[in-house]
């Protein structure tokens, strides 16, 4: 794989023994997620999780972990079996939830030789790059699936940034902007990062090759492209056929390694990736995230 362009040798080092950053070793190495952090600050289209502004549905919050219990959750399945990483990945977003950075912070102390990841829509990444650095966080994914508002006001209904709601394009200015700065800033204080973007059939599709140029160009290392699953206000658009991710993934590829042995993780998923009696989840968590 080629190197990214701000951490190639974190990047070297973090392929060696992450499973969602390296295909070769997907099937061999496990990933614990803790669902620990229920709470979103946008409404992407395509999410079924039912959300008004910040506040979680009660069905959400009674399926979530405390820190300390994804502490011992940790430790755990660190003993059943391989776990070289734990990851934060919702039920909501990582960095709209205070757990996360506690969780981190303790995790960090108890269990140093994890590797320490989390993936988010990135409307908080430039408030909390810096943060997330200091804590050892060693990658972090970010869902872009629009560098062009034009394009983003059609997949996403509103942003919450700094307690006021926003709709439409202003509503995917601020996010879009917010994701490029984060993964900039990220990305040169030392963390990895990975782009994870949806393919939606008639919307992003020939828009995906803009995307890889840009978050190339702000320090991401290598890009995952998802198949649209038509949920909620998208359940009108098609799901992208093998052809259609082929071409698409093949056209990135040009510009960005592309990882694709991904079969889109829940967020409380842990065990080794897609390994048949390997591969748990705790059943606690709806299957939304990205
Ligand atoms: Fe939030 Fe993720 Fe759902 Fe988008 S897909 S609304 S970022 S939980
Ligand atoms: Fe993999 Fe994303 Fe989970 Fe990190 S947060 S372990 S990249 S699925
Ligand atoms: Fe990460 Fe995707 Fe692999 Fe799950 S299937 S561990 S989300 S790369």
């Amino acid at each position: 794989i080629e190197e990214g362009k701000h951490n190639g040798s974190k990047f070297a080092h973090l392929t060696r023994a992450h499973p969602c950053f390296n295909e070769k070793i997907h099937d061999k190495v496990g990933r614990a997620h803790v669902p620990i952090a229920p709470k979103c600050n946008i409404a992407c289209n395509f999410c079924t999780r039912s959300l008004n502004t910040e506040e979680n549905r009660p069905g959400v919050a009674s399926c979530v972990m405390k820190p300390d219990e994804a502490l011992e959750h940790v430790k755990e399945v660190t003993k059943e079996g391989p776990i070289a990483v734990v990851g934060v990945a919702g039920p909501g977003d990582a960095l709209a939830n205070d757990e996360t950075f506690e969780f981190f912070e303790k995790i960090g102390k108890e269990k140093p030789d994890l590797i320490k990841c989390m993936s988010t829509n990135g409307l908080l990444l430039p408030k909390y790059a810096d943060r997330i650095a200091e804590l050892g966080v060693n990658s972090v994914t970010v869902t872009v699936n629009a560098v062009d508002p034009e394009i983003g006001k059609d997949i996403y209904s509103f942003v919450v940034y700094e307690g006021q709601v926003y709709k439409g394009k202003e509503a995917a200015e601020i996010l879009l902007k917010n994701q490029l700065e984060g993964i900039e800033k990220v990305t040169n204080d030392g963390v990895v990062v990975k782009v994870n973007t949806v393919l939606i059939p008639g919307l992003n599709d020939k828009h995906i090759v803009d995307i890889a140029k840009e978050v190339k160009a702000r320090g991401a290392s290598i890009m995952n492209i998802l198949p649209l699953i038509p949920l909620n206000k998208m359940k009108d658009y098609e799901r992208p056929g093998c052809e259609m991710m082929e071409k698409v993934r093949d056209e990135v590829e040009e510009i960005i390694p592309v990882f694709r042995a991904c079969t889109q993780c829940r967020a409380d998923a842990y065990g080794i990736p897609g390994k048949h009696g390997s591969d748990r989840y705790l059943g606690r968590t709806p299957q939304s995230h990205y």
